[in-house]
């Protein structure tokens, strides 16, 4: 293995320095195993694989957790329509999303937890909550006091955000279920309060501290999830931890669009992982989505793979030289730890060639 070069381990994400120290906690949202896996998630879960191997990169040991969300309403309705069992639709789904990232070389993670193994943990947290002053018991549901308790507070278009202002039972439209109760065709688990479900933000909050403590180095999902999920993930935790802040940075990756529209399962305007992977190779693929900056929306055209496939012939290429440029190998490592500049490190792998080709490739998982 090339040895890198000496220097500061200190990933620049969000204009802000996070130091690299061993073992570096990432919480990744997971998927809820309902549907199939389109390039939208694959643009996610590339860019987590990237950020965790480009901190390893760096020396550092990475626990990963990537929760998958197997109590969800999506989930159970799904499932109605199906006639099928919620479980067993969510441990299908989960299989086929496991060979998805399989074929994009996307590292398995450390941990991952599913929601219905920690129904418990949501249980203490909701009581936890309510025991400081943070949540309030309504009709058999504990719910979180939102606001003052967001991070940075609530932004202007919260009340878009139709979860916030469709419960009715909430005292506050800014308050949020952490335990819900069930009805008799929904999942259901004892509580203090009566039979019932997790909601969706307590599962993640209930997971990131069970698994990785009570506070993480770096929070990562698609970038519809900054608020209110991960908004009211870290608010969750902080409230029940008093520990801040929860998340020392966040990775929330550009929405991908098609025809100028968000590519999503609800309006059927889909790109499926499965269908590119038949006709072109995950190294491109993984190029495609990388090659940019990764805050950025963005819309897919399929002529754009070609133009990837073409680029990474030509760092094959370099990878094959000597490389002559001294400093390109710092050059990489400089770019990829500041804001995770993969383009800015490919353009230096396919000038300089060598070294600094093979450590791209190597690192963002492209060989
Ligand atoms: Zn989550």
């Amino acid at each position: 293995m090339t040895p890198l070069p000496a220097g500061p381990r200190c990933l620049t994400l969000g204009g802000q320095a996070l130091p690299l120290i061993s073992p570096a906690r990432v919480y990744l949202c997971g998927i809820t195993p309902y549907d199939v896996t389109h390039l939208g998630h694959a643009a996610t879960f590339v860019w987590a694989d990237a950020a965790t191997s480009i901190m390893r990169m760096a020396g550092v040991e990475v626990l990963v957790c990537r929760n998958v969300t197997d109590i969800d309403d999506v989930l159970t309705i799904a499932a109605a329509e199906r006639e099928t069992p919620y479980d067993v639709l969510a441990a299908t789904q989960e299989y086929l999303f496991d060979q998805d990232m399989t074929a994009l070389r996307v590292r398995p993670p450390t941990y991952t937890p599913r929601a219905r193994r920690h129904v418990d943990r949501v249980i203490e947290l909701a009581a936890a909550l309510l025991e400081s002053g943070h949540g309030y018991l309504r009709d058999g549901q504990v719910y979180f006091r939102g606001f003052p308790a967001i991070p940075g507070g609530v932004p202007a278009d919260a009340d878009e955000h139709g979860e916030l202002t469709g419960d009715h039972t909430a005292r506050e439209p800014h308050d949020v279920a952490v335990w819900r109760s069930s009805g008799p065709d929904e999942p259901a688990w004892p509580s203090p309060w009566g039979l019932g479900r997790p909601g969706w933000h307590a599962e993640c909050a209930a997971i990131a501290l069970s698994v990785l403590g009570s506070s993480v180095d770096l929070v990562a999902g698609g970038a519809d999830l900054a608020f209110p999920h991960h908004a009211y993930q870290a608010a969750l935790v902080e409230a029940a931890t008093g520990v801040r802040p929860f998340a020392r940075s966040r990775l929330n990756v550009g929405t991908v669009g098609i025809g100028g529209e968000k590519m999503a399962k609800s309006t059927g305007n889909l790109v499926l992982v499965a269908d590119l992977l038949r006709e072109h190779s995950p190294a491109a693929i993984r190029l495609l989505l990388l090659d940019r900056d990764w805050r950025e929306p963005w819309d897919f055209h399929p002529a754009d793979l070609t133009a990837s496939a073409a680029r990474l012939d030509r760092i094959y290429s370099a990878a094959g030289t000597r490389g002559e440029e001294k400093g390109s190998l710092d050059a990489v490592t400089s770019a990829l730890l500041r804001e995770l500049d993969v383009p800015t490190a490919l353009d230096i792998a396919e000038e300089a060639g060598g070294d600094a080709a093979r450590l791209v490739l190597r690192t963002l998982a492209l060989a």
